[in-house]
C-alpha cells in the first residue's frame, strides 16, 4: 500500500494503474505520471490502518500525502480501501480532502531540492 505513495514520487503511473481496481482510462497512466513529476513530493504520514495483514482480504489505510504545486504545500488526507485479487493488494477507492498551505518565494523548498521556491515549484 505504501508503494502506491512510493510510485507517485517516482512518477511511474504504469504501476499506479496496475494496482488499481478500476479500469483506467485512455492515457490514464501517462497523465498521472506527467502530473506525478510535476510535483515535489514531501512525504508520507499513515495515520491509521485497519486489517491489511496476511490473513486478510481487505485493508484500509488512512493517511495524508503532502506534496508541493503552485508554491503551495498541498496535504492530502485520505481513507483508501484495498482488496487483496490473486495475492496481491489493489486500491479500491478513497475520499480525499486536500488543504493547502502558501510558501514563501524565498523559502526553501520542502520538496527537498535545495532550491528556494520561486526557483523550483512555483
Ligand atoms: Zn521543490
Amino acid at each position: 500500500m505504501r508503494s502506491r505513495y512510493s510510485a507517485y514520487a517516482l512518477g511511474l503511473g504504469e504501476y499506479l494503474v496496475a494496482t488499481s481496481a478500476r479500469a483506467p482510462g485512455p492515457g490514464e497512466a501517462v497523465e498521472l505520471s506527467a502530473w506525478a513529476r510535476t510535483v515535489g513530493w514531501v512525504g508520507l504520514t499513515v495515520l491509521e490502518r485497519q486489517q491489511g495483514g496476511p490473513a486478510d482480504a481487505t485493508g484500509v489505510v488512512h493517511f495524508v500525502a503532502r506534496y508541493v504545486e503552485a508554491s503551495a504545500v498541498v496535504s492530502l488526507e485520505e481513507r483508501s480501501q484495498f482488496d487483496r485479487d490473486a495475492g496481491r493488494w489493489r486500491y479500491l477507492e478513497g475520499t480525499a480532502t486536500t488543504s493547502r498551505q502558501k510558501l514563501g518565494r524565498n523559502e526553501p523548498c520542502p520538496c527537498g531540492s535545495g532550491k528556494k521556491v520561486k526557483q523550483c515549484h512555483a
